[in-house]
């Protein structure tokens, strides 16, 4: 039987710290990994940067998640037509998309020890200079709902966690059951305390029942190497 993955990704880091810690305290109490996305305007603030720093990236690996996070709320832009009146940080044209990598890539080298590898777009909203934009700063890896073309490895988005019990995750989880890698996407800073209790029962799900190995980016791509399934996930969508 082939390994099956699961990588649990947090965006929005940055934005509520308080609830960024009790994430990450609930992942690593229960001995699984996690990757969370930097928003890069908040890299500077120094209890944010040292906290990172005190993080081991073996185990809570770091991603982009773009410098100001500026996208339209999905609602909204219904109302006011795409980019009519504040533009998504990914969804404009080459220049900016290198500034905005850019700019997050110069506070990463100034305050963190470590530096991302991958990419998870703000509200998940790209077109396609994004991934262009992507290798000319060194990023390896995009997170992705969709169809990628381009030079640049993805994983997969599988789901939210948005349910409140074991049983609604389990139900939900039933289509995602087969799929070599399972990633699971949270917004800290919308959790109840009901979902964070509800993080270390997934967890222990996945492990026990599901066999899965908590996995990070790199370390996903590093086995991608040698397991000819995970590379063709990964790289399936690539053109
Ligand atoms: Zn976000």
């Amino acid at each position: 039987m082939e390994e099956k993955y699961v990588i649990f990704k947090d965006d929005d880091a940055g934005k509520d710290f308080p609830r960024l810690k009790k994430w990450v305290d609930v992942v690593l109490s229960n001995d699984a990994k996690g990757a969370i996305g930097l928003i890069g305007k908040y890299i500077k603030d120094p209890a944010l940067s040292d906290y990172i720093n005190s993080l081991d990236p073996a185990k809570i690996e770091i991603f982009c998640h773009g410098y100001s996070h500026s996208y339209v709320p999905f609602i909204l832009r219904r109302f006011i037509g795409r980019n009519r009146i504040l533009p998504l940080e990914f969804d404009r044209d080459i220049d900016s998309h290198n500034g905005s990598l850019k700019r997050y890539s110069t506070l990463e080298s100034k305050y963190l020890n470590t530096k991302a590898i991958s990419f998870g777009p703000p509200g998940n909203e790209w077109n396609n200079s994004v991934v262009d934009a992507l290798v000319n700063n060194d990023f390896k890896i995009m997170f992705s709902w969709s169809k990628l073309s381009g030079n640049i490895f993805t994983i997969p988005l599988s789901g939210n966690l948005k349910q409140n019990s074991i049983e609604e995750f389990t139900k939900d989880y039933e289509k995602n059951k087969e799929d070599p890698i399972f990633t699971l996407q949270f917004h800290h800073a919308d959790l109840t305390n009901e979902q964070f209790d509800l993080i270390a029962e997934v967890i222990d799900y996945l492990k026990k029942d599901e066999k899965r190995i908590f996995v990070t980016p790199s370390e996903l791509l590093g086995i991608s190497q040698e397991n000819d399934e995970i590379m063709s996930v990964m790289t399936t969508m690539k053109k």
